[in-house]
């Protein structure tokens, strides 16, 4: 309570502070636990601003996909308000707040002093705690540095962001080349932001990006996988791709970037193009997206291609993708970074594809049955329209999952079964690839 006070009595920054309203912005534009949350900061006598790529996005007039508060809370003060909260990074300590699936990232702001760094400039550990303007120095663009009070209705504009926002130019906040020696994601968060936001970058940016994006080899393949998503996920992967090949950004910093980036062949091209255009028709609709489902696409073509040169005349076509699958773990090596949760459910993608070809006896119900079968089928739809799987099954598969059970049996009957009807056969027709099998 005297902490309250005191901070009541102390001189606050917020001279300069805008009228969010007058910039189309109002608390009720936040989902509630978002708005909620800063309201219980500011009450235990914190200050607590919606901070970053939320602001951002509402004043670029993007639907924001998560809200990031910042405080002049530590996090073990903002755990003694949120008793849920789970504080987390070693790094750059902050507290995870869950509300069902979103979670709410609230950082402490950061101080200005020359955080630890390794000899390339890069910073190690970042845990001085600051002012909410020396914070705004620290952030990457000057359109991610914007605080807004939903409760007063105020936005904090320290270092001109809107200017930029309106101006429709992502623009570094201080020397891009120091800026990149510190935090080298930063250049994959300029790639991303100017293609999600058609945001123009300044030739500045660009010249320190080329120069400086070697030292993107040296980021731990985690942190650059979960970049990686953002770019995939963001509603412009096709624009983000442009820009790291036009930034000449290695492609051997991450396997995933090495599968778009370098094709060799016109038909892997397409197909990358194809993926990523529904990709972003999906994120634009607002239709979930599995992250798995397209890198499972992503790396297809490769797996096809390693199923080839490891095929022997001996081998199961089985044996050979597993094979295949597991080549395609080994070959990303160190750098591979993806989740084994992720990797299970696209191995379990591909294990699927050459189960669609049986359309007859019990096959079609088991398959149905897999946890990954949805995934699965708008996969081999994808294969479809691009001429590397059968439309007339995929059509089947459709028609499948909307038909009642009668229908279903009478889809998957054996087609010796139906043919009966008309003409007794007397000689057992001949198992076809198409799984005219009995099923036990
Ligand atoms: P989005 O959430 O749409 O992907 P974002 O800008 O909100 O974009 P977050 O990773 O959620 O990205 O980061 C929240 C904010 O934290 C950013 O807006 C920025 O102010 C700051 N930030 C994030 N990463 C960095 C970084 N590498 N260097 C400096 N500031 C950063
Ligand atoms: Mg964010």
């Amino acid at each position: 309570m005297i902490k309250k006070i005191i901070r009541k009595l102390l001189p606050k920054s917020n001279k300069n502070l805008l009228n969010a309203l007058d910039f189309g912005i109002q608390h009720k534009l936040l989902p509630k636990y978002a708005l909620k949350s800063v309201q219980a900061l500011q009450d235990a006598g914190f200050e607590a601003y919606i901070v970053g790529g939320a602001v951002r996005d509402l004043l670029a007039g993007l639907t924001p996909k998560d809200f990031d508060i910042a405080t002049n809370a530590t996090p073990d003060e903002v755990r003694k308000v949120f008793r849920r909260g789970r504080i987390v990074g070693r790094r750059f300590p902050i507290v995870i707040l869950p509300f069902g699936a979103e979670l709410l990232e609230i950082t402490t702001f950061r101080s200005n002093v020359t955080a630890p760094q390794n000899e390339q400039g890069r910073i190690m550990r970042d845990t001085a705690f600051g002012t909410r303007k020396e914070d705004a120095r620290r952030r990457d663009f000057t359109c991610n540095a914007l605080y807004y009070d939903p409760v007063a209705e105020k936005i904090a504009d320290d270092i001109h962001g809107i200017a930029d926002i309106q101006a429709r130019r992502l623009v570094m906040i201080g020397e891009p080349d120091e800026r990149f020696h510190e935090d080298p994601v930063r250049m994959l968060r300029a790639a991303r932001l100017s293609a999600k936001l058609g945001f123009s970058l300044s030739a500045e940016i660009e010249n320190s990006i080329r120069k400086n994006s070697f030292l993107l080899k040296n980021e731990p393949p985690a942190r650059l996988f979960d970049e990686i998503t953002k770019e995939l996920l963001c509603g412009n992967s096709s624009g983000c791709l442009k820009n790291i090949k036009s930034l000449n950004i290695p492609a051997d910093i991450h396997p995933i970037f090495a599968i778009m980036i370098t094709h060799d062949d016109d038909s892997t091209r397409q197909f990358v193009q194809t993926v990523l255009q529904r990709t972003d028709e999906r994120v634009k609709h607002k239709k979930p997206v599995s992250i798995a489902f397209v890198l499972a696409a992503l790396f297809w073509h490769k797996l096809q291609q390693i199923e080839q040169d490891l095929h022997t005349l001996d081998d199961k076509p089985t044996q050979t993708l597993h094979a295949a699958i597991r080549q395609i773990r080994e070959d990303g090596g160190e750098r591979w970074g993806v989740p084994n949760r992720l990797f299970t459910v696209m191995r379990e993608i591909w294990q699927l594809q050459p189960q669609f070809a049986y359309i007859r006896g019990k096959r079609p119900f088991r398959l149905l049955k897999q946890p990954s079968f949805r995934a699965a089928y708008d996969f081999y739809i994808l294969r479809s329209l691009n001429q590397d799987a059968d439309p007339k099954i995929a059509e089947f598969w459709t028609k499948f999952q909307a038909a009642n059970e009668e229908q279903r049996m009478m889809m998957t009957q054996p087609i010796v079964q139906r043919s009966t009807n008309k003409k007794r056969r007397r000689r057992k027709p001949k198992k076809d690839n198409q799984g005219t099998e009995s099923e036990s």
